[in-house]
């Protein structure tokens, strides 16, 4: 007989699991009734529309069995079982189990605690036995299959006989060796207690033979022992269970092993709707963003259930994309199940399903952001990015729904802090909500164009990703109070006369400005006076629509037309070196040239943009500090 191997990602899952010191070994019961329910959620559909199954609900169970002198624990599901092929290519490798996208992400092999607090799937089976085997027949399948596996060796596959569709797996269990008792995986009880405490929540029977003690008939005081078949499970799906009846720890579980994240969610939603349209959700808001989120491999959508029978693994249609972060399910009486899934798709209750649960997520953020921080905080870092995509995307259709979810750096609290905080904080006379964009906070605490608003007291929005501006220039306003960069023409920070004024000694320096101008050539549309620079020579602003910031944005995207900025050069009338630049109008006109070619390249260094000849600029540079006093 033929043994065939593991694929290599496989074996290395396969001897985590062989070689486990994980103490809760008993989930390896929780992964295999998972799956049994699973194949029988695959026949029970198929049953909805194919009378040739002829099955009932009722019908599907998931059996278990001890023999305590052969030391096996048998499980048997009558769901729609695996062909030969589904055997191997199931079972032989991995293909898309959870457990494999968890294990690119982290490399796992050293952090053996993991297991359990995600979705290990079938190989946990072999943490607690040496030798498995999985009888199967597929639904329409006239013949059945029996794979065997003693681990990291190998599997075999041979044709074997069984009568219906379904799948019997047996797992001979290990020998008890020091602390470890495999022999716990015999007993009843314990069996019994695992599956309640994993698996109460199964919507198909669990059943075992039990020995149960009775009071003997006709007598007062004498008991038997008799042999029930009982079942094991509430079947009551969780979300359709009173929310006061679960703990915290339950719905952590529950996530963590339907949706294999290894993290408790930030926040779990938990609703039942009833009215125009009536259904159960079951939500959970992650605490860290999956690692292919931003991503276009990243697939949104939650579980649709129809009455407990899951009808769609991930319906995009119930969430919008600025809230596709959201994990969990919707389970609903209201949708017909004979629909096909393109029908699924135009279904005017999934519509108004989609409406209500946007709704209530947004709610439930809003209150996270009120009554708890820190958590919101955690996460905002996490999604906040979304959000402001959110903003921005169809030409803000949603700005209204999202403005409040937004935070931002604040210059002044050095901490971050909502629109309405920063609107609240105001002062009487400003006018504006001022934010600065750049690469870092850092960086933008640096920036000289910060430097006049905050010296009136004014505090600044720090803007540090890439959509940022785009989102505020689509927002437009918030609480009537308009948005306004640190870097556009007009800060609203003069009076009329203060304008008259810097007027004025724009006209008076006029030539200098033009001769300025021409000598930087088509690199900038005009030389200014600037009235927002305090201890700072130089800096570089953009007229008109595009800001720098954006230009960066758009330039660094994959397109092959690249944007350019307006360039304005403004300089500081009251900083020493405007007088040097004064004197050398008059006295050397050469000399003026390099200068202002200089303050120009420094403006823009500053400023996070990359000068063209960086060489030329340092030698520039070189030659004057050798030039002779
Ligand atoms: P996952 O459940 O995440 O897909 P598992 O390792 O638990 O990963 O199972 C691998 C695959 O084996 C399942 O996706 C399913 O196709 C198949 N399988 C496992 N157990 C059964 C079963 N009892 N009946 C039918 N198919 C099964
Ligand atoms: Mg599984």
């Amino acid at each position: 007989m033929e043994t065939k191997q593991f694929q290599t990602e496989s074996k290395r899952i396969l001897d985590l699991m062989i070689n486990s010191i994980y103490t809760h070994k008993e989930i390896f019961l929780r992964e295999l009734i998972s799956n049994a329910s699973d194949a029988i959620d695959k026949l029970y559909f198929k049953s909805l529309t194919d009378e040739s199954v002829g099955m009932t609900r009722e019908d599907f169970r998931i059996d278990l069995a001890v023999d305590k002198q052969a030391r096996t624990l048998t499980l048997s599901d009558n769901g729609i079982g695996m062909t030969r092929e589904e055997l191997e290519n199931n079972l032989g490798t991995i293909a898309k189990s959870g457990t494999l996208a968890f294990k690119k992400e982290n490399e796992l092999d050293s952090d053996i605690d993991v297991i359990g607090q995600f979705g290990v799937g079938f190989y946990s089976a072999f943490m607690v036995a040496k030798k498995v085997t999985v009888v199967s027949r597929a639904f329409g399948a006239d013949e059945a299959w029996k794979w065997e596996s003693e681990g990291a060796e190998g599997y075999t596959i041979d044709a074997c006989e069984k009568e219906t569709a379904g799948t019997t797996i047996t797992l001979t269990l290990k020998d008890n060796e020091g602390e470890e008792n495999y022999d716990a995986y015999l007993d009843k009880h314990r069996l019994s207690a695992i599956v309640r405490k994993y698996s109460d929540y199964i919507r198909y029977q669990i059943r075992m033979d039990m020995e149960q003690s009775r009071k003997k008939e006709g007598t007062e005081d004498e008991y038997e022992t008799v042999v029930e078949n009982v079942v094991l499970n509430s079947m009551v799906p969780l979300w359709k269970k009173d929310k006061k009846e679960i703990t915290e720890t339950e719905y952590n579980d529950f996530y963590k092993e339907k949706f294999y994240d290894y993290e408790d969610p930030l926040r779990v939603i938990h609703s039942k709707v009833e009215g125009a349209v009536t259904y159960h959700s079951l939500l959970f808001i992650p605490a860290k963003t999956p690692y292919n989120y931003y991503t276009k491999e990243y697939e949104k959508g939650l579980q649709l259930y129809s009455n407990g029978v899951m009808i769609m693994d991930k319906c995009a249609d119930l969430l919008p994309d600025y809230f596709s972060f959201v994990r969990g399910l919707v389970d609903s009486q209201d949708l017909s199940l004979n629909i096909s899934r393109e029908m699924l798709q135009h279904d005017r209750q999934l519509r108004a399903i989609e409406k209500s649960l946007e709704k209530k997520i947004k709610s439930e953020l809003s209150k996270m952001m009120e009554s708890d921080r820190e958590k919101y905080e955690t996460f905002f870092k996490s999604f906040g990015l979304q959000l402001k995509i959110g903003v921005y995307t169809d030409f803000g259709q949603n700005k209204e729904l999202l403005k409040d979810l937004l935070l931002y750096y604040s210059a002044a609290e050095k901490k971050m802090v909502s629109l309405a905080e920063y609107v609240a904080a105001m002062k009487p006379d400003q006018k504006y909500i001022y934010y600065a964009c750049g690469e870092s906070i850092a960086r933008i605490e640096r920036l000289p164009q910060t430097e006049l608003v905050r010296d009136r007291g004014y505090d600044i929005l720090f803007m540090t990703d890439d959509v940022d501006e785009f989102a505020v220039r689509m927002l437009e306003k918030y609480a009537d109070k308009e948005f306004r960069s640190v870097s556009s023409n007009d800060l609203g920070l003069e009076s009329e006369e203060e304008k008259k004024e810097q007027e004025n000694k724009a006209e008076e320096k006029k030539d200098m400005l033009t001769f300025l101008k021409e000598a930087l050539g088509d690199k900038v549309a005009d030389v200014r006076l600037s009235s927002r620079l305090k201890s700072h020579p130089a800096c570089i602003t953009a007229d008109g629509e595009l800001s720098l910031e954006m230009e960066k944005v758009l330039n660094a995207m994959p397109t092959e037309q690249k944007v350019k900025a307006t360039r304005v050069l403004e300089l500081n009338p009251a900083h020493p070196i405007f007088a040097v630049l004064e004197t050398l109008y008059d006295e050397d006109k050469d000399k003026l040239k390099t200068y202002i070619s200089i303050l120009y390249q420094q403006a823009l260094l500053i400023e996070g943009i990359a000068i063209d000849d960086p060489s030329a600029f340092a030698d520039e540079i070189c030659r004057l500090m050798t030039e002779k006093a």
